[in-house]
């Protein structure tokens, strides 16, 4: 397939040139004649879905259940990228491959954490640079939310109004989502406000809510879990006698379970936060997946059982 390179300017170049590589394009989707936009993850994809309605057709270049931050891109997914007039990426140096990604394409991204204000990373080799997952609090996507929308609005101008309205109604969901969540952990005892991860990924739902966080690793990467990593947190759940401790869907829970086992703390499940589920899964969309990570932190911490695992 040739490889079709071309600039924002222009969308009716842009359909037609999109139409003209339908015939060789593997996505059936494609066929709608829809404007493309990729983002680099499913909690992105879904956002942007809400907001492009419609009008766009939004697809992550990650699969659900794929680990975003050391993803390596195949060249099928350069070759479906170089047909897109966006990409979407989170930024925070969340995703480690996607300056590379971008730089084979000239195709322009946006990067929607634009605006928000990083938490810093406390430990370890990250100490010091932003926390990526600023995603994690409802908050932080409203601001998400407008970014996406000033993005799709230069894309399509025609759309503004229709992009602005879907912005609205879903930013009132997010706000829900987070007075909800607010109101979970408000009713735990204060010596239980403890969420203790694989991952260091909480910590902007952590200072939405006033939970303590605490991890086994900052952030993803190759090498996870040195046994200092593993002392550390079995100290800090015995001091605090924190009750249960969780891990992530993208990860293996194997060093959470030295914990429990050095412990006695219980496993109080997986929580989901660099990928959706599929739709037959528990989070299939963004608000599902903070909905399900507070339900499954509150019953852990409380003692009533939980079914994710
Ligand atoms: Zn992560």
């Amino acid at each position: 397939m040739t490889n079709y390179r071309f600039r924002p300017a222009g969308l009716l170049a842009v359909a037609a040139l999109a139409a003209s590589v339908i015939a060789c394009s593997p996505s059936a989707d494609r066929d709608s004649g829809k404007t493309v936009v990729l983002t680099t993850f499913t909690v992105l994809a879904d956002m942007a879905s809400e907001i492009a309605g419609d009008r766009l057709h939004v697809e992550s270049i990650t699969k659900p259940g794929a680990e975003v931050h050391g993803y390596e891109p195949t060249p099928s997914d350069i070759r479906h990228a170089s047909d897109a007039s966006l990409i979407i990426d989170n930024g925070l140096g969340l995703e480690r491959w996607f300056e590379q990604f971008v730089d084979d394409l000239d195709v322009p991204h946006v990067v929607v954490s634009g605006g928000v204000e990083p938490i810093d990373i406390a430990s370890d080799a990250y100490a010091g640079k932003p926390n990526p997952h600023a995603w994690m609090s409802p908050l932080n996507a409203q601001i998400y939310v407008d970014n996406i929308v000033g993005a799709f609005s230069d894309l399509d101008p025609d759309g503004a109004a229709a992009y602005r309205a879907n912005a609205d109604e879903y930013k009132t969901k997010l706000q829900d989502v987070h007075d909800d969540l607010v109101a979970a952990v408000a009713g735990l005892p204060t010596n239980e406000r403890a969420l203790v991860s694989c991952e260091g990924a909480f910590s902007y739902l952590a200072r939405d809510t006033g939970l303590t966080e605490r991890y086994i690793w900052p952030v993803n990467a190759e090498q996870q879990a040195t046994p200092q990593q593993v002392g550390a947190t079995i100290d800090f759940v015995r001091r605090s006698n924190t009750p249960a401790v969780f891990c992530e869907s993208t990860v293996s829970d194997k060093a959470m379970r030295q914990v429990v086992s050095a412990t006695g703390a219980r496993f109080g499940g997986t929580l989901y936060v660099d990928s959706l589920s599929t739709d037959d899964g528990p989070v299939p969309t963004y608000l599902d997946l903070i909905r399900h990570d507070v339900r499954t932190i509150v019953t852990g911490l409380t003692g009533s059982p939980t079914h994710d695992r």
